[in-house]
């Protein structure tokens, strides 16, 4: 494949560069993780702020963020905590890997910061996205941090539908100067301005270079993916519980609801429903529906993975959402 050269001649990118830059210093959202344009970010700051915002929106991001800089103020606290203490604080906002990965990193960069891009590649939970990210924010790496968000400005921008001619193009689009801040400033444009739907073409500072914006074709970028359906699941959960205790078992491993998180034990998950099915749960993950019939009516066939937990001590572990929903279930 042809890899296409960016539609803008250097003197276009330059000024939208510079239009970005003017409109992020007035407009830039203020964040806890985020320094103010004209200073260094928080190294620290950063790489907790970024694994936490994958996947998740930035104001459920705020408060967990806020609590856990109190209580682990740098890489050497965080790297000395238990991951149980981690994953409890955790807790409620999802995809536990990447509390899993943020400890294992602390344990690495409390000691020494990556000087190569293979490096920092090699670290726990470090995608492209992430070093992209990573890099640019808190080391002025010269790397497109190309999300969602900004993989719909570059479509827009350059009326390009490819996933790698985008890449390419953005990559492209990027000066070695402020990368952080253009990188953050992109991340604003999309969140406030190029949106998905109507965008708010008026106040974008990208507007005289935006290629899709003066052929009247926004509407057409990026083009529209016909969403997969998700398959539905069957699982039955055994909520065993007695004189105000409950059977709670670690699960151990990397896959869905494990990784050192506590819970309820589960039959394995079924793709048919099986006769006598009762659905009393339902919960959703990115890539299926799950359906829960909750079994409370048999005795614990007690093993060595299983503990009984005080039911008045359960704020104290790390338990995913799909387990609290099943512990509160009340048929
Ligand atoms: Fe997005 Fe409109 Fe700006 Fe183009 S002009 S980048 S479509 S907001």
């Amino acid at each position: 494949m042809t890899i296409k050269v960016n539609i803008l001649t250097i003197q276009e990118n330059l000024a939208a560069q510079q239009a970005l830059l003017k409109w992020y210093e007035q407009h830039g959202r203020v964040l806890p993780w985020r320094a103010h344009y004209s200073q260094k970010a928080d190294f620290y700051h950063v790489v907790v702020s970024e694994f936490m915002l994958q996947q998740t929106t930035v104001s459920t991001v705020i408060p967990y963020f806020k609590k856990f800089i109190e209580k682990w103020p740098d890489f050497k606290a965080l790297s000395e905590a238990s991951l149980d203490d981690v994953l409890q604080q955790w807790q409620g906002l999802g995809y536990y890997r990447r509390a899993r990965f943020l400890w294992q990193s602390a344990k690495i960069l409390k000691n020494s910061i990556p000087t190569s891009l293979r490096e920092w590649q090699g670290l726990p939970g470090f995608g492209p996205y992430m070093v992209a990210a990573v890099g640019s924010i808190a080391f002025e790496a010269p790397l497109i941090a190309l999300d969602g968000n900004l993989k719909r400005i570059f479509s827009r921008l350059f009326k390009e539908n490819d996933e790698k001619q985008l890449r390419a193009l953005a990559q492209s689009y990027l000066h070695e100067s402020r990368t952080g801040d253009i990188n953050q400033a992109l991340m604003d444009l999309g969140s406030g301005v190029c949106t998905p739907k109507a965008p708010k073409c008026f106040d974008c500072p990208l507007q005289h270079f935006c290629k899709s914006y003066q052929e009247k074709g926004v509407a057409f970028y990026p083009a529209k993916k016909i969403k997969p359906v998700k398959p539905t699941r069957y699982v039955y959960a055994y909520k065993w519980v007695l004189e105000g205790k409950i059977v709670l078992e670690k699960r151990e491993g990397q896959g869905l609801l494990q990784g050192g998180l506590m819970g309820v034990p589960l039959s394995g998950f079924m793709d048919q429903k099986p006769e006598n099915f009762i659905i009393h749960v339902k919960h959703t993950f990115t890539h299926f529906h799950l359906y829960v019939h909750v079994c409370v009516d048999k005795q614990p066939l007690m093993n060595s993975a299983y503990t009984w937990v005080a039911l008045n001590k359960l704020e104290d572990v790390a338990l995913p959402v799909l387990m609290q929903k099943i512990i509160k279930n009340k048929d």
